[in-house]
């Protein structure tokens, strides 16, 4: 993060802008609108500003800048077509320690000015950092036509009640259950459409609910959510929005830092990876993790790589909650044969090559691998193996010595949809030795069949994994 985006409380406070062009004239707007003292430093008034100054008042002065003009200003702007006037502008207030932002040069600027969606008192800045202005430009004009002027009226009502809630429902938990179902609930609805006296009396309803509810922490409940294999774009909306209402998440290693930052930002993280091993927690230590935590009225997000169904363990999990009486919801997710055939570029089945498809998993119980090989080597199917990397000298044995043709097609997939994802392909015979050349770690999937070959005519349209 190169700027750290806060909104600043101007109100009766100084700030200066040398300069009188179109750009000196949209700060000034600004300023004034946030409620600054706002002095303007120029030989002359443009047309912009004069303007400006028919409906609104500042000071304004056509004297050359002098340091005694920043006594007491919080921030400054250089606006001039003189970049020395811009220039002197900012060793002066280097000088007394005053931040300062020069128009259309980000180097000279201390702090930078956000594109913004005002719906006051709800205000969206955007900013690309003077990277992609265009980018910004974009996406304000999405959100100006997203969000409805409404959402100012319904941030004005809900401060308005603010003080009377925190006092009312002392339980933070269950203060933002209230909050939750207040903007989204029908109290919104009736303000989006103007009907306030509606809103009200519903409001006071809702009020009296919650008080006699008392300070009771309200129901906890369980998400089981399963985020794909890695590409954060490949998150369902259902995950998104319950990545946002949780109070606590549980995650491991399969779960990157590009989903776990769409988790709502205050909510507790909770490590739970398991290490080839050397498991860290064990499956019982996390159920009963899951259930403490929802029996003390949380909202529990418990991410899985990929699917929580498909080799992830959900099936326990669900068991233990319901056996405890908790409140659960799964969500499905992109399992990673899915989405590394994707972006490999190898579709899983085709009219040509494979009319069946199966998962399984490669992983050894007690040095074993217990798989029923004859229904793996079967013509015209695609087996896709997971957790199969550490066994994989022992799988593609199995193949072999089960009477699978050495030439069949294999491929491993590293990091599937995730920035570096590689893609290695072999055969049944030659995959062991290209991977263990290439170093291919965890986490990676095996997918043999002659469905691998069309990887040659079709990677080149797959999705691309970020960064690729
Ligand atoms: N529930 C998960 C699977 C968990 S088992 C799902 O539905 O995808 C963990 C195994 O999944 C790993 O050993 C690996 O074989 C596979 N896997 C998960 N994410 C992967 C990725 N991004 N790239 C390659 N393989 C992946």
């Amino acid at each position: 993060m190169d700027h750290l985006p806060i909104f600043l409380d101007l109100n009766g406070k100084r700030t200066l802008i040398v300069g009188n062009g179109v750009s000196a004239a949209r700060k000034a707007d600004l300023l004034i609108r946030a409620g600054s003292d706002l002095t303007i430093v120029a030989p002359q008034l443009g047309e912009e500003l004069s303007n400006l100054a028919k409906s609104f008042e500042f000071n304004y002065q056509s004297t050359e800048l002098t340091a005694t003009d920043l006594k007491d200003c919080v921030i400054v702007f250089g606006c001039s077509n003189d970049d020395r006037v811009n220039q002197a502008l900012r060793e002066l207030a280097a000088e007394a320690g005053i931040m300062v932002n020069v128009s259309d040069n980000t180097e000279d600027c201390d702090f930078i000015m956000p594109a913004i969606v005002d719906r006051s008192p709800l205000l969206i800045a955007i900013s690309s950092g003077g990277s992609s202005p265009l980018l910004v430009r974009m996406l304000k004009a999405r959100f100006e036509t997203t969000i409805p002027a409404a959402y100012g009226r319904l941030a004005e009502f809900a401060g308005s009640y603010r003080d009377r809630i925190k006092k009312l429902i002392p339980n933070l938990t269950r203060r933002r259950r209230f909050w939750e179902d207040l903007v989204s609930g029908p109290v919104a609805e009736h303000l989006f459409s103007s009907q306030f006296e509606q809103a009200e009396t519903l409001m006071e309803n809702q009020l009296e609910e919650a008080s006699v509810a008392g300070d009771q922490p309200p129901k906890g409940e369980v998400y089981l959510v399963g985020t794909g294999p890695g590409d954060p774009d490949l998150l369902t909306f259902k995950a998104l929005r319950l990545m946002q209402q949780t109070d606590v998440v549980l995650y491991d290693r399969l779960i990157g830092e590009g989903i776990l930052n769409l988790v709502r930002r205050d909510a507790r993280r909770i490590y739970v990876g398991k290490l080839k091993n050397n498991h860290t927690v064990s499956q019982d230590e996390i159920s009963n993790m899951l259930i403490d935590l929802a029996q003390q009225g949380k909202r529990v997000l418990r991410l899985k790589g990929g699917d929580p169904f498909v080799f992830g363990r959900g099936g326990e999990e669900i068991e233990a909650l319901s056996d405890h009486g908790i409140a659960f919801q799964v969500v499905p997710g992109v399992t990673a044969a899915n989405g590394c055939a994707a972006y490999a570029g190898i579709p899983l089945t085709h009219r040509d090559h494979a009319q069946a498809c199966v998962f399984v998993t490669g992983h050894e119980r007690d040095g074993k691998l217990n798989l029923n090989w004859e229904s793996l080597i079967q013509p015209r199917q695609t087996v896709v193996l997971y957790m199969g990397l550490s066994s994989l000298d022992a799988i593609t044995n199995g193949f072999l010595s089960h009477g699978a043709d050495p030439a069949t097609p294999a491929a491993i997939i590293e990091n599937g949809t995730r920035a570096g994802q590689r893609v290695i392909m072999g055969t049944l015979e030659s995959l062991q030795e290209k991977a263990l050349e290439a170093g291919i770690k965890s986490p990676a999937l095996i997918i043999v069949g002659s469905v691998v070959t069309l990887r040659g005519k079709l990677s080149w349209f797959a999705n691309r994994p970020k960064g690729d």
